[in-house]
């Protein structure tokens, strides 16, 4: 059987790292282009302005435009080729770090993720969008970043939603590891260099994806609700520190490695519905994550110790939750169909999954999390 794992070079967390950046920097040269939105620049600036005094690097700013198209990454590219930079980061969020990635196309890249709110940073696959903001496709690099460094102090001082949401996002992990390795499906891991399409290598998750994957829940179920009151009081614990390595590191190993399955496919269903755009990625995750419970007829207890999770942290456990406070049987039929198109992960699930049962996973769930709910 063929299988695949694919990892960042280096992976480093802890308070104040990012004054050690330019060390970073220094390991590939002297210069990096720096991809990050004005305001994450703004907040970080003090550390950027020390660490590159420190060890005598450049940072060539970019001035961002928050999008990642394929119009910007050219003119970023074209801006590191000019400024003969040696090196990319990608600093702040999803659109930074994506847009990073896609300029260093597997070479020379740092991410430096300034919240934990989803699992992205280490992968080696970007989302690109139009300049307008619709979906344009999804690209897969040869390498994944070489360098992913965490300052636990910055992450503490972010808003705890971001945080709680990347729980959302690292909550689905195992749960679609599980189901991806009992189908034997395939996994991201695996795919080459270059876009989606015409892509014919398959690989399967390794064991140690999946030891990762448990390891993540267990870290969320024993540290969730301990590192989000540490967020809340914008102080680093060890506990925030397990949540922001289980997030971020477990997370993105676990998904990438392990593969997605139902919850994150019913995610990308949810979001035809209006009402979820305000809702964060993690969010949406979590719902989803009691829908494939519900759609595999997990046992009650596993069930009941994720809505219990997901209340003791404030992850959605109903469609109110996410912004959906009604749904026609349109609706719910377009949700579901759009979870079960062919080249969704629904299809990684180790039974066949219909319309049909999607639909019948989503009615339940909502009635048994706004059931919980009420005790
Ligand atoms: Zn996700």
């Amino acid at each position: 059987m063929r299988k695949a794992l694919i990892c960042p070079t280096k992976y480093v967390q802890g308070e104040n790292e990012l004054l050690n950046l330019g060390y970073f920097i220094k390991t590939f040269g002297t210069s990096a282009l720096l991809i990050a939105h004005a305001d994450d620049v703004r907040r970080v600036k003090p550390q950027i302005d020390a660490t590159a005094k420190q060890y005598g690097v450049k940072f060539v700013e970019s001035a961002f435009g928050g999008e990642c198209s394929r119009q910007e990454v050219a003119r970023l590219q074209a801006l590191a080729s000019e400024n003969k930079c040696d090196c990319t980061i990608g600093l702040g969020g999803g659109k930074a770090i994506d847009t990073a990635k896609c300029v260093a196309e597997g070479e020379a890249l740092i991410i430096v993720p300034t919240i934990a709110a989803t699992d992205a940073p280490t992968s080696h696959s970007a989302v690109l969008y139009t300049p307008d903001g619709a979906f344009d496709d999804y690209a897969y690099f040869k390498q994944s970043p070489s360098v992913v460094l965490i300052d636990t102090t910055i992450i503490a001082n972010a808003p705890t939603r971001f945080l709680v949401s990347g729980m959302g996002d690292a909550l689905s992990t195992y749960f679609e590891a599980r189901a991806t390795s009992k189908a034997y499906a395939n996994v991201n891991a695996g795919l080459p260099a270059g876009y989606r399409e015409g892509f014919t290598d398959p690989a399967k998750s390794t064991n140690a994806a999946l030891a990762l994957a448990t390891l993540c829940y267990e870290t969320l179920l024993a540290d969730g609700y301990k590192a989000k009151v540490a967020c809340d009081g914008n102080v680093v614990t060890q506990a925030l520190e397990n949540i922001i390595e289980a997030n971020i590191l477990l997370s993105g190993l676990g998904f990438e490695s392990g593969g997605l399955a139902a919850a994150h496919a019913i995610h990308d269903g949810l979001t035809i519905l209006e009402g979820t755009h305000k809702y964060f990625h993690g969010e949406k995750v979590a719902f989803g994550t009691v829908v494939q419970l519900v759609l595999e007829n997990a046992p009650s207890e596993e069930l009941e110790t994720v809505l219990d999770f997901c209340i003791s942290v404030g992850l959605p456990i109903t469609l109110a939750d996410i912004g959906v406070d009604q749904i026609s049987e349109e609706e719910l039929r377009a949700v579901a169909e759009k979870a079960c198109i062919p080249e969704e992960s629904v299809h990684s699930m180790p039974f066949d999954v219909t319309v049909d049962a999607v639909i019948a996973a989503i009615v339940a769930a909502d009635k048994i999390g706004s059931a919980y709910k009420v005790g």
